[in-house]
């Protein structure tokens, strides 16, 4: 039997039909899927883009606000809003005028401008740390942070959550199998063993938490407040609190990774559960869409980073290099932008609209589960929401993952898909942003009850 419930036969049936009216609908996408092959590796400008529940890849015309438009005319609702990286809407106004602003006065020097400094102030009031840096993705962030954490405690050893993802970063690589680490799945050019230095438990586990960061060589817990990347796990109440008391305990840091959780309060989890952390990371969203990472840090850890960084340099007598950095960081494209996205866009107002959409489509996913008594569930965390396919939601990663059924989920994704509707790709995440509307989420609710109601009927 599978997770979810339903025949995979069943599913079968039904995702050949959506397959065949995909090609049918979509000529020009087809076409410039076939004209790819002949340059694009994969038939893509990255590999993954071929991963998506279409026979071919669908291609974009335009977006803006919670809408995008295909190469063949079609208009989309877009509850993925690019995995968050537009989760303010596309192209949001005050971000367009940034870039056409900036985009004539130079975009990037390898120097500082005052928006820099604008940028830090309003962070540092915004999510509580005193000190920032500005890197060209989250991946980015995570892995300074990570170097940083090393230095200043002078240990190794990295932990995270079993099903964590925060980027291409190799450290973090890495799952909880039968209480041991293992490197994960499907890694390609794997050279080194990722388990020498990293080490991963189940999220939720206090017990393991606590052995983990005994051992005394952890440099720090790099985590999200709630995991969102193998579905969503929300942590027991207390749990974030119990990992920075930990944490502390046994001299390890706390890195919060807020880059899909920012979705919940305009301070992110940090500030609306007081979770204090030693390191914060933000990336995609931060500048409305435009390449941009962000982390801060303690005055305590900024203090730290400064006596390793002076011996570091006394170490190589002035003529070494921190293993951070990138060219493009923080270039003047990146920072007015991410000034006018947080001035204008990333504001108060746009959280009290996302916030009671989310609910609206949780509650309405919930509705469609009891109408199909369905033994499938919906898990909330802000302007997010996901059905997955467990009748409650999961506690750990291993459980999410369980939960898992890729056919059905490419399935539905596709026929929604094929009638204008797009949600995050594999698993069941929504996105609500400041453009969507009451309406489109109503009309995500139709559709996928008429999908569900179509599945059903097929014999299993
Ligand atoms: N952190 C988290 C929590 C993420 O979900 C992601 C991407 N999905 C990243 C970091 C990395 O972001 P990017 O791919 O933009 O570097």
């Amino acid at each position: 039997m599978t997770a979810s419930g339903i025949s995979q036969a069943a599913v079968e049936t039904f995702a050949a039909r959506e397959r065949t009216r995909f090609i049918e609908r979509n000529p020009t996408s087809v076409a410039l899927a076939e004209r790819a092959r002949n340059s694009l590796y994969a038939g893509v400008p990255m590999h993954w883009m071929a991963d998506w529940s279409t026979p071919c890849p669908l291609f974009v015309e335009r977006a803006k606000g919670a809408r995008f438009y295909d190469v063949d005319g079609h208009e989309y609702i877009d509850f993925c809003l690019g995995d968050t990286g537009t989760m303010f809407g596309h192209s949001p106004d005050p971000v367009a005028r940034a870039i056409a602003e900036q985009a004539g006065n130079g975009l990037t020097t390898m120097l500082p401008g005052e928006d820099a400094v604008v940028c830090g102030e309003l962070l540092a009031a915004r999510f509580g740390l005193p000190y920032w840096q500005v890197t060209a993705t989250a991946t980015d962030s995570n892995r300074y942070v990570l170097r940083w954490a090393r230095a200043v405690t002078g240990r190794k050893t990295l932990l995270v959550f079993d099903g964590c993802y925060h980027g291409t970063v190799d450290d973090v690589m890495v799952r909880s199998r039968d209480g041991r680490t293992v490197h994960r799945s499907g890694l390609v050019g794997q050279a080194y063993d990722l388990t020498q230095y990293s080490r991963a438990i189940p999220f939720n586990d206090v017990e393991a938490l606590e052995a983990a960061l005994a051992q005394g060589d952890v440099c720090a817990l790099l985590c999200e407040p709630a995991m969102t990347n193998i579905g969503m796990v929300l942590p027991d109440p207390g749990f974030m609190q119990t990992c920075r008391e930990l944490t502390r305990k046994y001299g390890s840091l706390l890195i919060i990774d807020e880059t899909h959780t920012i979705s919940t309060d305009i301070g992110g989890c940090t500030r609306l559960w007081n979770l204090d952390p030693d390191f914060f990371v933000v990336g995609k969203p931060i500048a409305g869409g435009v390449p941009c990472g962000i982390f801060g840090c303690s005055a305590e850890m900024a203090e730290r980073m400064a006596a390793s960084r002076r011996q570091a340099q006394e170490d190589s007598h002035g003529h070494g290099h921190s293993g951070m950095g990138t060219t493009l960081s923080a270039n003047a494209l990146a920072m007015h932008c991410m000034r006018a996205n947080l001035e204008e866009v990333m504001t108060q107002a746009a959280y009290d609209h996302m916030l009671p959409l989310a609910k609206r489509l949780a509650d309405g996913f919930r509705r469609l589960i009891a109408q199909h008594d369905l033994k499938w569930s919906v898990t909330e965390l802000g302007a997010r929401s996901e059905f997955q396919f467990c009748p409650v939601s999961p506690r750990t990663g291993a459980e999410a993952e369980a939960a898992f059924h890729d056919e059905l989920q490419m399935a539905l994704h596709l026929y929604l898909i094929n009638r204008g509707i797009l949600i995050t790709p594999f698993h069941n995440m929504t996105l609500c942003c400041p453009a969507t509307s009451e309406a489109d989420v109503d009309q995500l609710i139709a559709t996928l009850d008429q999908a569900i109601t179509e599945l059903l009927a097929i014999p299993g």
